[in-house]
This record gives C-alpha cells, sequence and structure tokens, in this order.
C-alpha cells in the first residue's frame, strides 16, 4: 500500500504536487499558496496601487476564473480599490454565449456586476461577419481578434474609468509567446509582450498580468477545488496549431527540468530591458484616424477595419 504524501505545510494528507517547488499540497495550501505567489508578483512587477479601480478582462475560461477570484481575495484588503470584471463579446455565434453564462456566475458569487462590450457596438462588425467580409489575406482569424479585442478592451477600461487593465496570462502563456516569438525570428516583440505597468504605451490603459508566474496545471487545480464555474469548450476559430507544438515541447521540458517555464520568462524580462535600452522603436505617435497610440501612421486596428471595408 502506497501512503498519501503529507502537505509540505501544514501536514495533512496532501492532494497536489507542484513540480516546480517540490512541493505536496493539501487543497487548502494549494489556494493559499497560490493567493501568495500572485500577492508576491504583484508586488514584485508594482502592479496595482492602493486604491485602483481594477478592470479583470473575463473571457469565462479557466484562468481568467483563476485571475478573478485570487484578486478579490487579495484586493479585499484594499477598501479603496474596486475590481469591475469586463468580458468583450467578440459575436462568435454559439461559443461567447456559453462562456458569458460562467462569467457571469462567476462575478455574482463574488458579488461583482459583469461589464459586457461587444465587437459590434465598439468597431461596428461582430467577428462572425469580421470572418465573412476579410480578404484572403495571409491574416488569420486570431489575428483580427487579438488587435480588435485589445482596442475593445482600452476602450471598455476607458469607458469604466480604469486606472488598469489585469489580464488572465498564465506562465504557460507567457513563455509559449515568448519561444514562439523566437522561433519566427520576431524576438524583438517580446518587449511588446513583457511590458510592466511602467512601460505601458501612454495614452493606453496600463495592463497587467497578475497570474503570470502561475503555471497552467496550478490554474487548473485552483479552479477545480475551488469548483469556479468556467467554460472550456475551444473557440470554433482557434488556430492553435503552431502554439500546440511548442506547447508540447514546454510542458515536456517543464516535466524533465522543472523551472524551466519560469527560466524562460525570466529571460524574456532581460531580453525586455535590453530592448528598451538600445532602441527607439518603442516611440508611439497618433494614429491618424483614431488618434490612438501607434507605432506606425494608421494603427493596426484602422488598417484592418479600412481592409474588412474594402
Ligand atoms: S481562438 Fe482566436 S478567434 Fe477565437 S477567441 Fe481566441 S483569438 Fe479570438
Ligand atoms: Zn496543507
Ligand atoms: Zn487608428
Amino acid at each position: 500500500m502506497t501512503m498519501q504524501p503529507g502537505c509540505s505545510k501544514c501536514g495533512k494528507p496532501a492532494i497536489y504536487l507542484r513540480r516546480y517547488t517540490s512541493e505536496h499540497l493539501c487543497s487548502a495550501c494549494l489556494v493559499k499558496t497560490t493567493i501568495d505567489r500572485v500577492r508576491k508578483t504583484i508586488n514584485r512587477y508594482k502592479m496595482l496601487n492602493d486604491s485602483d479601480r481594477i478592470a479583470v478582462g473575463i473571457s469565462g475560461g479557466k484562468d481568467s476564473a483563476v485571475l478573478l477570484h485570487i484578486l478579490h481575495n487579495i484586493e479585499s484588503a484594499y477598501p479603496n480599490s474596486e475590481i469591475i470584471p469586463v468580458t468583450i463579446d467578440e459575436g462568435i455565434q454559439g461559443y461567447r454565449n456559453e462562456a458569458l453564462k460562467a462569467a457571469r456566475e462567476l462575478s455574482r458569487s463574488l458579488d461583482l456586476t459583469l461589464e459586457v462590450f461587444s465587437f459590434e457596438d465598439l468597431l461596428g462588425y461582430s467577428l462572425d461577419e469580421i470572418v465573412r467580409r476579410r480578404s484572403s489575406d495571409s491574416l488569420g482569424t486570431c489575428s483580427y481578434c487579438g488587435v480588435f479585442r485589445r482596442r475593445a478592451l482600452n476602450t471598455a477600461a476607458e469607458n469604466l474609468e480604469a486606472d488598469v487593465i489585469a489580464t488572465g496570462h498564465n506562465l504557460d502563456d507567457e513563455a509559449q509567446t515568448v519561444l514562439m516569438n523566437i522561433l519566427r525570428g520576431d524576438s524583438a516583440r517580446i518587449a511588446r509582450t513583457s511590458v510592466s505597468r511602467e512601460l505601458s504605451v501612454k495614452g493606453l490603459v496600463p495592463r497587467i498580468k497578475p497570474i503570470i508566474e502561475i503555471t497552467e496545471r496550478d490554474v487548473v487545480a485552483y479552479a477545480h477545488y475551488l469548483k469556479l464555474p468556467y467554460h472550456d469548450i475551444p473557440c470554433p476559430y482557434a488556430e492553435e496549431a503552431y502554439r500546440n507544438d511548442v506547447r508540447s515541447f514546454l510542458n515536456e521540458m517543464e516535466y524533465k527540468r522543472p523551472g524551466t517555464l519560469l527560466a524562460t520568462l525570466r529571460s524574456a524580462e532581460s531580453m525586455t530591458r535590453a530592448f528598451r535600452q538600445s532602441s527607439t522603436k518603442w516611440e508611439f505617435t497618433l494614429c491618424e484616424k483614431c488618434n490612438s497610440p501607434s507605432p506606425s501612421k494608421l494603427c493596426k486596428v484602422c488598417e484592418m477595419l479600412e481592409s474588412i471595408r474594402s
């Protein structure tokens, strides 16, 4: 008979092995140590101020469910801060409605009101319509969706007078993005994906990623043990083939050498600092059409909107 290991923190029967710290954890210590880790990340990157109005991007999936739950817990110690869950409804028939249900249920359980903004209201087109109208260029649906969602979330946060936008990127997501940028020969992009609050682009609501040091495995375990409502059906437009290859490679490396994901994130931070110090590429001008900060005369949103209108 195999003995169930005891929790490394409190000695009770453990239900989870956190590989990168070699800790066996009971469910209560799993939850507590995950929250503590996010609190440390927030302090380390100086992500939040005591009286911030925080717009939390909620997709209905597990990552943003865990993000909202943890932020709600941490921010309860700061009576002057405020959390506003925000969902961007891209307009994907039969998919987003289910995710919205989960996002509403979670928000209600935390006594928060979910704010919903749609692509259609903010940009004039639903994603389904964009898919029908776009030309047969080399851009995939996710490229349009990603650019438009960024803009939609920024506009939503401005409307809600939020000081900061929190998104649910976990450590696996971030490490995959870093490696994909390197493999595609676009390592300068890393400086764009890993920005901290203080390096945010002037004129845009600053963005933070509080669960960036939490692995996907930890996220799943946290959501599972707290029975958080979330929706896990893949988007019908998902084009994840390349990311899936990188994910498999990183998962294998993390299994063989726990700590690989975190080491990838730390490398990205050093590269970001080096890029930012050595390049003026991060200077933004204003888009001549919509007045949003942009690295070129026409911002990506206006460029894409023009292409689907033509
Ligand atoms: S998978 Fe692509 S199209 Fe679907 S929500 Fe994500 S970015 Fe948008
Ligand atoms: Zn314990
Ligand atoms: Zn523009």
